[in-house]
């Protein structure tokens, strides 16, 4: 039996565990000759993988984190891309333990947003600048369970207009469909199509999911060859940091992006680590014994990116301003700014935590978290271009993997970020902002130069939607 047959193989929880027990500290040289490899960026083995997950010298620790840092500014520079997350429905028939949403949570208020409320959503979202959306829902549609509604949803994003501004890619993050579901989705212009095993560990999958098609680990594990079966070249897998190991999701997750790769000749676009927050009626946060710790944390953003250097890595902005800066140095590429995670939250000046699918530590302005991205050197990028001029899938590897990618992105990255400066910016970010810039521009190599200076330029003047 396979995946094609609905049952996930691919995970082998025995060779995991295996790996993890026989955690006989490796040799220095051995650690050594595995960065050394990582730095040639061209990933890692399972096996490379799990020598590193067992360094704790601090000396070795710091090569590790040195090496990530390096493969990261290789082949990313200093862009981070930014996108906000849209929640459109909070109604939800699954009863994961942890979640808000789920539905024997009476404490929650529960809320369908119209299409005419998802474009006001979309609106206030546009206004913060942003071009970039993760639509959201929990696991019941309105109107018969139907999706038609998610599809409206995407057109009404992509429909909607203020000022200069427009959404010009929509994610989704919706549970897991049918091949046939799924083409239907494509057919609505989506970017990514974004779902988190939770946790790869059955027997505690099964613990913390209680009731709903959620139930099933195999129709979830095996969502990634529906979607790419379905053409969707896209896909983002993740673990929700804190139900489990990480240890244990970390090689998981290599497992899921070897099998995609095997099986469809092009891994995962996207990794996301997010951590378990508070969410109103549960205490899961509180009492789970898999807190994963920031070291901890950083260590995993740091193995990821050195084991699989192409796959970008999304963390939310809710991590601490200390955390975000060391894990943007060690290997995140992606991370939402100002989000809401109730339905209409956008649009009211106050979350509300008993609509919300869990609490958002950092709930400051677009602007604000723009300015500090800027400050600590990094590109605030809202770069939609690879998708739109078709480069994606094992297209986006073809040209990432040589590295000539930093003349696509870099220069894109500059463009549409003075874009957000001219259109959205308070008059200290665009201060901070136009600083970066310069320095950026100073620095970059005559190729990029040649290629960035014109499109700044043209963007000053007026002209949107530069990209190359
Ligand atoms: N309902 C769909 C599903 O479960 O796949 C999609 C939307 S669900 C709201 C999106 C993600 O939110 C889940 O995959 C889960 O990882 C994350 N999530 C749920 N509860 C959380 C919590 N307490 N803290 C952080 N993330 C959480
Ligand atoms: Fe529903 Fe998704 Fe929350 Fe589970 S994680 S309760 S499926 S919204």
């Amino acid at each position: 039996m396979s995946e094609a047959a609905g049952i996930a193989t691919y995970i082998n929880e025995q060779v995991i565990f295996d790996c993890l027990r026989e955690r006989a500290r490796p040799e220095p040289a051995r650690i050594r000759a595995i960065l050394d490899k990582a730095k040639a960026m061209q990933g890692l083995s399972f096996n490379e993988t799990t020598a590193l997950v067992a360094v704790d010298d601090p000396e070795l620790m710091s090569e590790l984190f040195a090496a990530a840092r390096s493969i990261k500014q290789e082949i990313y520079g200093s862009r981070l891309v930014l996108f906000a997350p849209l929640y459109i429905s909070n109604l939800c028939a699954n009863e994961c333990t942890y979640c808000a949403y789920r539905a024997s949570n009476r404490e929650l208020h529960r809320r369908v947003l119209s299409q005419e409320e998802i474009a006001a959503e979309t609106r206030v979202i546009i206004e913060q600048g942003h071009k970039r959306i993760l639509v959201v829902a929990g696991e019941s549609y309105p109107d018969h369970n139907s999706l038609k509604y998610v599809h409206s949803a995407v057109e009404t994003v992509y429909a909607t207009r203020s000022g200069n501004g427009e959404i010009r890619r929509v994610n989704v993050n919706v549970a897991p469909l049918s091949v046939s579901d799924f083409r239907d989705l494509k057919a609505t212009g989506i970017g990514t199509y974004q779902c988190f095993q939770e946790t790869y560990h059955r027997e505690t999958y099964a613990r913390v999911h209680l009731q709903g098609r959620k139930r099933d680990f195999d129709w979830r594990a095996t969502v990634m060859d529906r979607a790419m079966e379905a053409g969707i070249d896209d896909v983002g897998i993740g673990a929700l940091l804190g139900i489990y190991d990480w240890r244990f999701e970390l090689l998981a997750m290599l497992q899921h992006a070897q099998h995609l790769e095997q099986r469809f000749g092009c891994g995962p676009h996207t990794i996301s680590v997010p951590r378990l927050e508070p969410a109103s009626g549960t205490d899961f946060t509180a009492t789970t014994p898999y807190t994963v710790s920031d070291p901890d944390f950083l260590k995993l953003t740091a193995i990821l990116r050195l084991a699989v250097p192409y796959t970008g890595l999304i963390m939310s902005t809710r991590e601490s301003s200390a955390i975000r800066h060391q894990s943007f140095q060690l290997g995140i590429s992606q991370t939402s700014a100002g989000s809401r995670t109730d339905p209409g939250g956008y649009a009211r000046s106050q979350g509300d935590f008993h609509s919300s699918q869990f609490a958002v530590g950092d709930i400051r302005p677009v602007d604000e978290v723009v300015r500090e991205i800027a400050e600590m050197g990094f590109t605030p990028s809202f770069c939609t271009a690879c998708y739109r001029t078709g480069r994606t899938g094992s297209d986006f590897m073809d040209i990432a993997k040589p590295g000539a990618i930093k003349y696509h992105c870099e220069p894109n990255a500059l463009a549409t970020f003075t874009e957000y400066l001219e259109d959205y910016a308070s008059p200290a970010t665009r201060q901070a902002g136009e600083l970066h810039i310069l320095h950026q521009v100073a620095t970059m190599d005559d190729k990029q130069r040649r290629i960035a200076t014109p499109m700044i330029d043209a963007v000053r003047k007026g002209k949107r939607d530069v990209f190359v």
